[in-house]
């Protein structure tokens, strides 16, 4: 892999994309507190325009309002006793974002092509200097000019089980195959829309976690980004 100039890496970017489940959250984390970066999750964006629409009766399918919601979301991400807390319009909504409802919503909505382009501005934004960065469309089209782009994947299994085990802890009822078919459905709408898929960038790594414990995960990733910039 071609490494890169020393000046590049001092505002690194990292792009992380890859489909749910995949171990994304968890990695951007633990990179972001390796190399002292910023972490910023975008799905948790989409997440909470979800959440405000849900809250305001917003229809998932009515593309104006949510497109006009989207222009005046105002997110912020702040880094409290070692988690990063997403603040929706200044509350906190870092739990409110990952119940199953809003989980549900927050793949219709942000397919809609109006949508992404009025969050387009505020990702660049928060990722001009230096960040990890994570979501479906990050290296794509994001950050396509990211020193390093990651493309995570697991097995729809191993994903499923992760999301189970979660949620389980969470307090939720939750069951393995209603959740593989959620995230199967995900997957496929994710992947099919018509603007910003899911899709591997073509100078991303590939990094598939199926058989990788979290530090194993961590410890990759940290050699890809090494071998780019060696500085880190
Ligand atoms: O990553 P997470 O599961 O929190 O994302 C929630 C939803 O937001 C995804 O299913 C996807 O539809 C959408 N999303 C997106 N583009 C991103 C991040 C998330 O479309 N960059």
């Amino acid at each position: 892999m071609e490494k890169i100039p020393d000046s590049r890496c001092k505002k690194l970017k990292i792009a992380i994309d890859g489909p749910a489940g995949a171990g994304k959250s968890t990695l951007a984390r633990l990179l972001s507190e390796r190399l002292g970066l910023p972490c910023v999750d975008t799905g948790a964006i989409y997440r909470a325009l979800a959440l405000k629409a849900y809250r305001l009766g917003v229809s998932e399918d009515d593309e104006e309002r949510l497109s006009q919601l989207a222009k005046e979301l105002k997110i912020e991400f702040k880094k409290q006793n070692n988690s990063w807390r997403v603040y929706l319009d200044g509350e906190d909504v870092t739990e409110a974002i990952r119940s199953p409802e809003i989980t549900r919503l927050s793949s219709p909505i942000s397919k809609h092509p109006r949508v992404r382009e009025a969050l387009i501005g505020l990702q660049q934004e928060l990722a001009k200097d230096g960040v990890v960065m994570e979501g479906r469309d990050i290296g794509t089209v994001i950050i396509p000019d990211a020193e390093v782009k990651i493309f995570l994947t697991a097995s729809v299994e191993e994903r499923a089980r992760r999301r189970y085990l979660e949620l389980k802890q969470k307090g939720y009822e939750v069951d393995l195959e209603k959740l593989k078919q959620e995230i199967k459905e995900r997957d496929e709408r994710d992947s099919t829309r018509s603007v910003a898929p899911l899709k591997k960038a073509e100078d991303a790594v590939i990094l598939n976690t199926d058989n990788l414990s979290i530090e194993e995960m961590v410890e990759a990733a940290l050699r890809i980004v090494k071998e780019r910039c060696g500085t880190r």
